[in-house]
């Protein structure tokens, strides 16, 4: 199989005032992106928004022509954990218009934040949960797109921060096949995955193929301004957080992460955006982890052999 730079597309969370379509693809176009988020409503905001199906049809066409990889992000309002029934139904109401949304651009998946229990524990979080995604996803037609569960750094209540975490809330879900992972760099560092260390991303990937095989759509990859453990959600640029390069560079050649796609989240704007998608596409495209000219493909072939 020849070493596809496409494997694991590269790209940042797009803007798109101006036109869903137009501003995303001039801005992915200006950054380098290979991938790209979007917001499709108000991300503080219950408000739902019918779009514009010019722009609609221009960005499924785009990602009908080129098979650039889209997500949608949904609103942070969300909380499908929350102990306030109200807030719950309109969770879902959004999920599903953001699922529709999604499918109207050509968009592979949403990505929601697991949510918080606030009180008064995780099992009544996660009880809640069930009640508020498993309609959700069992809506999603044959060819839309996945919902993809983002924990978070792990603040308060949160029903899922750590990769141990997932096991207990995919439970929760019936292991719904439309239920996939948006795994975030900076979040699995502040919830105490040290990334940084020997076999900090072999480990938590290893995690992951115990607790959730085969779930991992995207993951968003930003550098984290805080220490390992802090719980702290506050992304950093590449290679200039706590995280550093190392990691980056680790992941971007796992056989785990082939085909998913990398989409930064980082400070700076389009100029933040440029420069972090160049740099992971140079961590990406350079010969093996540590840049020691060991080829990726070998190294994943390697790997390969070492499991069968
Ligand atoms: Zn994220
Ligand atoms: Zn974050």
């Amino acid at each position: 199989m020849p070493h596809s730079h496409a494997d694991r597309p590269v790209g940042a969370h797009a803007p798109v005032a101006g036109g869903l379509a137009t501003a995303s693809l001039r801005y992915a176009t200006a950054i380098g992106a290979e991938a790209i988020q979007v917001f499709v409503t108000n991300p503080r905001a219950w408000a739902l928004s019918p779009g514009d199906p010019g722009q609609d049809r221009e960005l499924r066409e785009h990602v009908a022509a080129t098979g650039m990889p889209v997500f949608v992000h949904a609103p942070y309002l969300i909380n499908v954990g929350s102990p306030d029934p109200v807030t719950r139904e309109r969770s879902a109401g959004l999920l599903a218009h953001s699922l529709s949304r999604c499918a109207a651009i050509g968009g592979r998946g949403v990505v929601v934040h697991a949510g918080s229990a606030i009180e008064p524990d995780r099992a009544a979080g996660l009880r809640r949960a069930r009640e508020t995604l498993l309609p959700v996803l069992a809506a999603i037609p044959a060819d839309g797109p996945d919902l993809l569960i983002e924990p978070m750094a792990g603040q308060g209540q949160m029903l899922c921060a750590t990769i141990a975490d997932l096991g207990p809330y995919l439970d929760a879900l019936d292991w719904h096949p439309r239920a996939g992972l948006c795994l975030d760099t900076c979040h699995l560092f502040a919830a105490g995955h040290d990334l940084t260390a020997a076999d900090g991303v072999a480990g938590a990937l290893a995690e992951l193929a115990g607790t959730a095989p085969g779930r991992l759509r995207l993951v968003h990859a930003n550098d984290a301004k805080d220490p390992c453990g802090s719980r702290r959600d506050r992304h950093e640029n590449i290679g200039t957080g706590q995280i550093g390069t190392a990691p980056f560079a680790e992941l971007l050649h796992h056989p785990d992460t082939s085909g998913i796609p990398f989409v930064v989240e980082t400070p700076g704007g389009q100029e933040g955006h440029a420069r972090d998608v160049a740099a992971v596409k140079r961590l990406r495209d350079r010969s093996g982890p540590d840049g020691n000219g060991k080829p990726a493909l070998a190294t994943r072939r390697d790997l390969a052999g070492k499991k069968s």
